[in-house]
């Protein structure tokens, strides 16, 4: 529209004649308007692209939800690409009472041990703060993590804070330390909003992940746990029903006598002894094997893809090498021997409540004939079969 035109509209408008200085007025207003309007488009196009990069990055790390290493390999990548950080590293607390945060994965720098304290100063701030902060700045400065990780080359705070729910107060995960970016200046509100976003998506994924964990594996022993154990038997049995395969063995192990180890030796060496006992069933099966507390002094070793005489051989080899073990405890050194019953799937029982049956009855046998032995569940047992493989230790 020439400027003609536009005038002739405005007194249309206006109903009247107006002056070539009320025209410049109006036009500088309108000119404002204008630079005014491309300046929030600028800014809704800026937002819309920082909602789009958030909302992707927070699925990339749900899609990570139970695995914290590919989820932190993630993190490093992503944060070194979109902020344009060389140097950056990742703390986070391992056990749910766990006082330090400790040092999962670092780049650009090396410095295996560096861990900071949940109770410090450091980490209270950070679980206040809950969101990304200088650590040079305010209050910050004077605390002597904060110094230290500064001497790393580390600039930028993003605390990992696991929001409060119910009675449940906010907890702090663990910390992304970022050093300084390789061009853009220093990170701006933009930027720090971004990290603060996903710093929320990661506590909550870390978080989750060692709920997950502690669910799965048995606390004292550290192998799987009983119901780990339960869901990992039935989705192999169903697997073999399904897909056909060698068929896998169950071993279940009862430590002998161990009533007496408590009574005579405490229960903290009560304690150790199943503690030396999972390591061996452990250190001796390979990884894709499972052992899993089955209750009190009880074991539960699955086989895959094995035969019969195969887990025979394996069952006494784990009975050895319980037999060889020493546990120390308070200076007194213990041996132990244990029991063990094996049944395969599917000849010593078709269902999962069968094939634990079949492992239990020939432990039973192994306990009534002598202890420290293995004995097989008599071969087809499903379908009635009787005679029993012993193996005396
Ligand atoms: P057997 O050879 O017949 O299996 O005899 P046993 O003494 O091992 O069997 P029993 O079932 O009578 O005793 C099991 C003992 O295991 C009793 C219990 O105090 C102990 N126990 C179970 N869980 C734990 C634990 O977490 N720590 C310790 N220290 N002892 C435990
Ligand atoms: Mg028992
Ligand atoms: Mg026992």
């Amino acid at each position: 529209m020439d400027n003609t035109s536009a005038r002739q509209k405005v007194e249309v408008i206006l109903g009247g004649r107006i002056s070539d200085e009320e025209m410049r007025l109006l036009g500088g207003c309108l000119d404002d308007l204008e630079k005014r309007a491309a300046d929030h488009q600028k800014r809704l196009r800026r937002q819309e692209q920082e909602f789009t990069t958030i909302f992707e990055m927070v699925g990339q790390i749900s899609a990570r939800a139970m695995n914290s290493e590919s989820l932190i390999k993630y993190l490093l990548r992503t944060v070194m690409g979109q902020f344009m950080v060389p140097r950056l590293a990742v703390l986070r607390r391992t056990e749910i009472e766990a006082r330090m945060l400790a040092l999962a994965a670092a780049q650009g720098f090396s410095a295996p041990e560096l861990s900071v304290e949940v109770e410090g100063p450091l980490g209270q701030f950070a679980l206040g703060a809950a969101r990304p902060f200088d650590l040079s700045s305010g209050d910050v400065a004077a605390f002597e993590d904060a110094a230290r990780l500064r001497s790393l080359g580390l600039v930028t705070c993003v605390p990992l804070v696991q929001q409060a729910d119910g009675d449940r107060p906010a907890q702090l995960e663990g910390l992304l330390l970022l050093g300084e970016r390789l061009a853009g200046g220093p990170m701006g509100p933009v930027e720090k909003r971004m990290l603060g976003l996903l710093g929320q998506a990661v506590a909550i994924t870390f978080h989750n992940e060692m709920l997950y964990r502690r669910s799965i594996i048995d606390d004292l022993t550290g192998v799987a746990s009983r119901g780990h154990f339960d869901a990992h038997l039935n989705q192999e049995i169903n697997r073999i029903k399904r897909y056909g395969g060698r068929g896998i063995c169950l071993v279940m192990v009862d430590l002998d006598h161990f009533k007496k180890v408590n009574d005579t030796h405490g229960h903290q060496a009560g304690d150790a002894a199943l503690r030396k006992a999972a390591a061996v069933l452990r250190d001796t099966v390979r990884t894709v094997d499972m052992v899993a507390r089955y209750g009190g002094e009880e074991f539960a070793v699955i086989l895959l893809e094995i035969e019969r005489d195969k887990a025979q051989e394996v069952a006494e080899r784990l009975r050895s090498r319980i037999e060889a073990a020493r546990v120390e405890c308070g200076g007194v050194e213990l041996g132990i021997t244990a029991s063990f019953g094996v049944a395969c799937f599917p000849d010593d029982g078709e269902d999962k409540q069968k094939l634990i049956g079949a492992a239990d009855s020939a432990l039973y046998r192994a306990k009534a004939s002598g202890r420290n032995r293995v004995v097989m569940a008599p071969s087809g047992a499903a379908d009635g079969g009787s005679s029993a493989g012993e193996k005396r230790g």
